[in-house]
């Protein structure tokens, strides 16, 4: 009886370990279906690594961080399919999300994957930059280079890319991702619109190579597409002869609406300017003795007299591209062109620079805040685009009331004509033949809690965006960040039902850039 009652005392105790061992089984099975063991199995050339992948839960936007459960260092693009098709075949009854990474500045977590796993595109091999000189030159790069590098490649050969960014350091897979948009793109349209063909992964782990011949719908799918459709994995960038040097103009306006009419004289014209960009200057001091360093006055006297302080200044920046012997020519253009403007006539500054050292001017500023430690601040930047039936309200509203200096990071705003952009792309964009860009680039200082602390900044991009909803300026986000999947389909407007097709065509299980929160992966315990 006693040993009678001591086994039923034992029974229910091992059952209920059994029990819980099957509980945990199941569950670690649900968590790691096919984590880490059986990636570790594949066959792939780069390697994973499964420590020290902080740097993969950080951006340039320092404010957003999922740490992964691996980062992938792929070697080839096979690699890539490998991994990919791996987890599409587990089905729903795995977790795993993966994010390709380009040099990781993105500001809101765009390219981190929280437990899933990061593809170091970067790391892919590099070899294989391929310029193709002739009528219509061209290059093939891997998607992992950096915009910088092929400049550099290009040179050799006397070409350059068409359309840029105004910072190079960035990633062709990430830029293609997005638009890349910069004082280039008023002519040749944004990076998306130079772009001759994509090699791409799919959500499903194909390889499919797309162009607007050959499988269009995922080429314009992917342009603009927030990686939601596939991994590129390589791009052929349209190319142009290279100029060595650029003549470098800056001119100052105190009135906004003549300052924009201006910006869109000149992207009307077919014989302008070859860049054409502006920055909003509120409450700066000293901004013309700043300009002094690397720009000389046209009237020195003029200029001595001219004092900004605590005036809203709206300066225009320009370029002309030639080389050498076309000096003269180049300077006849710049005189034709600059009679048409209504800047403050003391305030034309010129500068001569190289072409590469125009290209790469953000460069040169991040070395020395580097230097300074300020590189790797929060950045809480707000794009937008504005249509231009409603920009010179959205600068009484946001540049007039709501912005009250510009000494946080710059502001930028200038136009660009829809007709370059395709409108087959995901990008989204104003309803309008010209819109502008906006670009609000601060950095937040630590721990501050005045104007310059990131919950000020927060909130002052908070108020800009009810502003322009509030006033119906049917503005749209660049680099846009949402949190609800209400918010991305008002985004995404009439595109909404385009862009869940190809989701459901080419990552139907939402493997693929978690980071954007656009779509979440259906996990079935099934
Ligand atoms: P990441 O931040 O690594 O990735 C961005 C997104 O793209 C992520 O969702 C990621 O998953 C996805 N992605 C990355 N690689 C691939 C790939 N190969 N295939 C599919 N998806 C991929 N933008 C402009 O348009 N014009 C500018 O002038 C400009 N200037 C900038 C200046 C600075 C200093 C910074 C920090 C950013 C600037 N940007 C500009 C924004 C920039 O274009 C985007 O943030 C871009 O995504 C950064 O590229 P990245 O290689 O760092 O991409």
């Amino acid at each position: 009886m006693k040993f009678q009652s001591k086994q039923n005392n034992v029974l229910p105790i091992r059952s209920f370990t059994i029990l819980l061992i099957c509980c945990l089984a199941i569950k670690l099975s649900l968590c790691f279906s096919s984590f880490p063991s059986s990636l570790k199995t594949l066959n792939v050339e780069g390697h994973f690594s499964f420590d020290n992948n902080e740097f993969a839960a950080r951006d340039f936007g320092n404010r957003f961080r999922f740490i992964p459960s691996a980062v992938l260092y792929p070697k080839s693009v096979s690699d890539i399919a490998t991994i990919i098709e791996h987890i599409w075949q587990k089905g729903p009854g795995s977790k795993l999300t993966v994010a390709a990474r380009g040099h990781g500045h993105s500001l809101q977590g765009q390219a981190q994957a929280p437990q899933g796993i990061v593809i170091n595109m970067e790391s892919l091999d590099r070899q294989e930059m391929k310029v193709h000189t002739g009528r219509f030159p061209y290059v093939d790069v891997s998607a992992g280079e950096l915009w910088i590098n092929i400049l550099h490649e290009c040179l050799k050969f006397g070409l350059a890319p068409k359309s840029w960014t105004d910072y190079l350091h960035l990633t062709v897979g990430g830029t293609l991702s997005n638009a890349g948009i910069s004082g280039q793109a008023f002519r040749h349209g944004p990076q998306i619109s130079n772009v001759h063909q994509l090699e791409v992964v799919t959500g499903k782990g194909e390889v499919r190579v797309c162009s607007e011949e050959q499988n269009a719908d995922l080429f314009h799918g992917v342009l603009g597409g927030l990686g939601q459709f596939g991994i590129i994995t390589r791009a052929r960038i349209a190319l142009e002869p290279a100029p060595k040097m650029v003549k470098w103009i800056r001119v100052l306006y105190s009135d906004f609406s003549t300052f924009a009419r201006d910006q869109e004289h000149l992207i009307s014209l077919e014989n302008t300017f070859d860049y054409i960009e502006g920055l909003v200057m509120i409450n700066k001091t000293g901004l013309i003795n700043n300009w002094r360093s690397s720009f000389n006055p046209q009237d020195p006297v003029q200029a001595s007299q001219f004092k900004s302080d605590g005036r809203t200044l709206f300066c225009l920046e320009l370029t002309k591209n030639f080389n050498p012997g076309e000096a003269d020519r180049i300077d006849q253009e710049i005189e034709s062109l600059l009679p048409q403007l209504s800047y403050i006539p003391s305030t034309l500054f010129m500068s001569e620079t190289s072409y590469v050292e125009f290209l790469d001017r953000v460069h040169a500023a991040e070395l020395k805040l580097r230097s300074k430690g300020l590189w790797d601040l929060p950045h809480p930047w707000l794009n937008l685009l504005v249509p231009k039936s409603k920009i010179n309200g959205f600068a009484e509203g946001v540049l007039g009331n709501i912005l009250t200096d510009t000494n946080n990071g710059p502001v930028l705003v200038y136009p660009v004509n829809k007709s370059r952009w395709d409108n087959r792309t995901s990008v989204v964009l104003p309803e309008e033949d010209i819109f502008y860009l906006v670009a609000f680039l601060p950095q937040a200082t630590p721990l501050s809690k005045e104007n310059d602390g990131l919950e000020s900044l927060l909130s002052l991009n908070k108020r800009i965006l009810d502003y322009c909803e509030e006033a119906h300026l049917g503005v749209k986000q660049y680099l846009p960040h949402y949190t609800t999947q209400e918010e991305w389909r008002a985004h995404f407007g009439q595109q909404w039902e385009v862009l869940v097709r190809r989701k459901l065509a080419y990552d139907p299980l939402a493997i693929l850039a978690p980071g954007q929160r656009i779509f979440q992966k259906a996990i079935s315990t099934s």
